[in-house]
């Protein structure tokens, strides 16, 4: 496979099934960690790398022609290899021209980069998507073969304010907000689960995937039921497993589930499991659940604003509130958008964030 976003979390819960699975890496993409790209080169072997930055070039040790760079050099690597399978796990808008260059392809996109659907699901529309996300992958287990589907409901943990009252998110630091209760991530998504963006995100991915907007979100705290689908009939079924990205990870790579990749949870061993609502007060951002859902297109300016000011908070310079305020700011004023082409997501991304700037 391709693995674009080898450096980060999914890609290195990748690589460990992939050394566990004998998969063969023909390429592997990262940002600015070189040091660990040249570690994976000399295990995985791969026929080419990308890497972001041009003056990082001279430190990959690596054959200088086979070495890509930037956004240009990920669409050359995906039309370079000729594997079925592109594992699209790097983080944030960098990540959507590999989706699209993965569908122009006609590959197979296992996808992890959730902002991919985010600011441009409806020109992904018949890709040949696998979502790893936990609660998509939990869904496309549930919705197999079901025809009589009534609501679908995703779960957040609640990230790492879900105990915090209110009041205290005032002060909380982005080393607070990074601690979060279950899952290991990288450090953007694990804001964006403190904030409920990620939920928020997750929503309109699960629109795009499934075509439905009866959706909604509800907070499971241990993070061990991932998904619920309740039918016409009055009956629910649930999804759980532990909280390891490993298990979607491998039904996105992997045809048969026939290999044992966690074990079974053992619900005598659960004390107990307790669902609560969203409350908006406390996370805000979900509040524009059905906004978007009645209006994908606002996504990329909720994405856009969301990446400026998440980046903001963890480099320290400004405030955890900002994050919310931030994009409601952005939506005032990017309200009336409509999006007919494709490069008018890479303009308004721009402008979204110049705007957040200024
Ligand atoms: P990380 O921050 O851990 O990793 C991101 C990867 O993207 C790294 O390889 C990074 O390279 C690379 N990258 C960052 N910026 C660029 C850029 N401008 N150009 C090229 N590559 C870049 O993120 P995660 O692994 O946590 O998340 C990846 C995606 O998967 C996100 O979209 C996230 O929402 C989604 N996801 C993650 C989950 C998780 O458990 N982590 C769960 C569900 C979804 P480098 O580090 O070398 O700079
Ligand atoms: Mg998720």
């Amino acid at each position: 496979m391709i693995l674009c976003g080898s450096t980060g979390s999914i890609g290195l819960n990748a690589l460990i099934l992939a050394r566990k699975y004998n998969i063969n890496i023909s390429a592997l993409s990262c940002g600015e960690n070189i040091s660990l790209l040249n570690e994976q080169i000399q295990e995985f072997k791969p026929k080419f790398v990308c890497i972001k930055n041009e003056n990082d070039k001279k430190l990959v040790k690596f054959p200088s022609s086979k070495i890509f760079v930037g956004q240009n050099g990920l669409e050359k690597l995906l039309k370079e290899c000729d594997d079925d399978l592109v594992l699209n796990a790097i983080v944030g808008f960098a990540g959507f021209n590999v989706s699209l260059t993965a569908k122009k392809l006609n590959k197979i996109l296992a996808l992890a980069n959730k902002e991919s659907l985010v600011v441009g699901g409806k020109f992904l529309k018949g890709a040949n998507i696998r979502a790893i996300d936990s609660e998509h992958a939990a869904l496309n287990m549930l919705l197999k073969g079901q025809k009589n589907i009534k609501k679908i409901l995703i779960t957040a943990s609640g990230g790492a304010f879900f105990k915090h009252k209110v009041k205290d998110l005032k002060y909380v630091s982005s080393k607070d907000a990074l601690k979060h209760p279950n899952w290991s991530m990288g450090a953007k998504i694990t804001i964006d689960s403190a904030t409920m963006a990620n939920k928020l995100f997750e929503i309109l991915e699960a629109y795009y995937l499934y075509g439905f907007k009866n959706i909604d979100a509800i907070i499971e705290p241990r993070s061990l039921i991932h998904a619920l689908c309740e039918f016409k009939d009055g009956g629910t079924s649930l999804y759980a497993s532990s909280a390891d990205m490993k298990l979607s990870i491998s039904q996105a790579l992997f045809e048969k589930n026939d290999k044992n990749i966690l074990n079974s949870l053992d619900f005598l061993k659960i004390p107990s499991l307790k669902f609560y609502k969203i409350s908006l007060k406390k996370y805000p951002i979900y509040s524009l659940k059905d906004i978007l859902l009645n209006k994908p297109d606002l996504g990329v300016i909720v994405n856009a604003a969301n990446e400026y000011w998440v980046y903001k908070f963890l480099s320290g310079n400004c405030a955890f509130l900002d994050i919310a305020n931030g994009i409601f700011k952005a939506l005032d004023k990017f309200a009336d958008i409509k999006i007919n082409e494709i490069e008018e997501i890479f303009y308004l991304d721009k402008k979204v964030k110049e705007f957040c700037a200024s």
